[in-house]
């Protein structure tokens, strides 16, 4: 395991995660009902290709209703993501909220829809900006993703960055950066991340090894 975390940290300087080194992380999606239901699919995709260029393979659990995904007795680490369309009242441009979890690759991420549609829409109304196609696009979708991925970075340990994906506050230019596929996380924060999700993945088969009242019960 050792060698292992070594070898991710030394991969780290690469642009692009090998495919041998790809770490599995399991999500659960919600959106409550009021969310445009196209926005969802989208949204998820682009946050998926973010983590995926970190070196993350999401697998997604999407929920329709709070009731329609089983929520698992087993002790597996899994982040839930909230679409809200509730608006933040706090009046900064921060649309989304980590909440850690019992442990690291747990936790919960609420992005409100309303507030990345409005930071969507003054960021394509700035002076200076406006003249690039890649603002003009009447679409708000691709950076509710981006936000997932951000606050899912945030789970997996990662503190801001004065540029990237991992920026407080996203700017014009990480609009277009995004729209042009180039903004993503960089190769330590990928890496960063990686470790995390594998060490509470190592964390899941030692509970698992040691044995859960459904193991017992199943004789
Ligand atoms: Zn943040």
């Amino acid at each position: 395991m050792i060698e292992f975390i070594a070898a991710i940290l030394m991969a780290g300087s690469m642009p692009v995660a090998n495919e041998t080194d790809m770490v599995g992380l399991r999500v659960r999606a919600y959106a409550d009902e009021h969310v445009h239901e196209a926005a969802i699919r989208p949204a998820l995709e682009v946050a998926e290709h973010l983590l995926a260029s970190a070196g993350l393979v999401v697998a997604w659990r999407v929920c329709d209703k709070a009731q329609s995904c089983t929520v698992e007795a087993m002790p597996v680490p899994e982040i839930v993501v909230i679409l809200s369309s509730r608006d933040r009242q706090n009046g900064r441009e921060n649309c989304g909220v980590a909440a850690h979890g019992a442990r690291d690759s747990a936790g919960t991420v609420l992005v409100s829809v309303p507030c990345v549609a409005g930071v969507a829409f003054r960021l394509t109304r700035r002076p200076g900006t406006g003249t690039n196609p890649l603002l003009a696009m009447p679409r708000h979708d691709d950076l509710i993703g981006a936000i997932v991925a951000h606050e899912i970075g945030h789970l997996l340990g990662l503190g801001h960055a004065p540029a990237g994906l991992m920026r407080a506050s996203l700017k014009a230019d990480d609009m277009i950066a995004l729209r042009s596929g180039k903004l993503r996380f960089s190769p330590a924060e990928a890496s960063r991340m990686r470790i995390a999700a594998l060490l509470a993945g190592e964390e899941r088969l030692r509970a698992s090894a040691a044995g859960s009242p459904r193991d017992l019960s199943r004789r």
